[in-house]
């Protein structure tokens, strides 16, 4: 064993369904603004030509059914049910058309923001990590290998307390999976243990301590959660 200064970290991993195999996670990508009506509710436009990008730690993930705790610093803290994709195979600079051999399986995630925050770094120009990038900020459910989920008609779907709150088809992306896994192995080599969300559609909203969340994509695992 090395001789560390302290014990090194866990390895963060995702169960997968229906093994007992681990997958063991590395990075966290995450897209912005990938549905036109959730662009539209948060005022932004849909005029670019790039899909945007910002991260996650991966010691902050959390898996689906545990409690995540209400985070200091906000007063604010925002739903984002988003699509999760996992990667399987290097990637750099590859064609769309290739994308999805790199595509290990898919997931359900939470994209969980601290909403004030991130107002107050787009108002300055400022970078997005304390609105994204926190303690249990990244909440994903058991991940289904690619072989037994293709991507078709799928929708995704939230609610909290039992009350619909983001409901859309995934085919409203603005920059489908193969686009995005594309487009970001031309800024980063694509490893496996990377996770992509990508992105949430129109419906985002505040949530409250006692407050139950259940995201769902059909014939994925769900993600749950409970704000304590
Ligand atoms: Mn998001």
């Amino acid at each position: 064993m090395p001789n560390y200064t302290f014990d090194a970290p866990t390895q963060p991993f995702l169960p997968v369904a229906g093994s007992e195999l681990r997958y063991p996670v590395r990075r966290i990508f995450c897209v912005g603004r990938n549905y036109a009506d959730h662009v539209a509710e948060m005022g932004g436009s849909t005029e670019r030509d790039a899909p945007i990008y910002f991260t996650k730690s991966p010691h902050g993930l959390l898996q689906s059914g545990e409690d995540m705790p209400y985070p200091p610093g906000t007063q604010d803290l925002h739903h984002e049910i988003e699509l999760v994709v996992a990667i399987g195979a290097e990637a750099r600079a590859i064609d769309r058309t290739a994308a999805l051999q790199a595509v290990w399986g898919y997931g359900v995630g939470l994209d969980m923001t601290r909403r004030d925050l991130q107002g107050v770094a787009k108002k300055g120009g400022q970078p997005w990590d304390t609105a994204k990038d926190f303690d249990g900020s990244a909440i994903i459910g058991a991940l289904t290998p690619a072989e037994r989920f293709q991507l078709t008609e799928e929708k995704i779907h939230l609610s909290v307390n039992d009350e619909t709150r983001q409901d859309s088809p995934l085919a409203a992306m603005i920059w489908s999976v193969p686009e995005i896994v594309a487009n970001l192995s031309t800024l980063y080599t694509l490893r496996p243990g990377d996770l992509i969300m990508t992105g949430t559609p129109a419906g985002v909203g505040p949530v409250n301590v006692g407050d139950r969340l259940v995201g769902k994509v059909d014939r994925l695992e769900p993600v749950t959660t409970r704000i304590v």
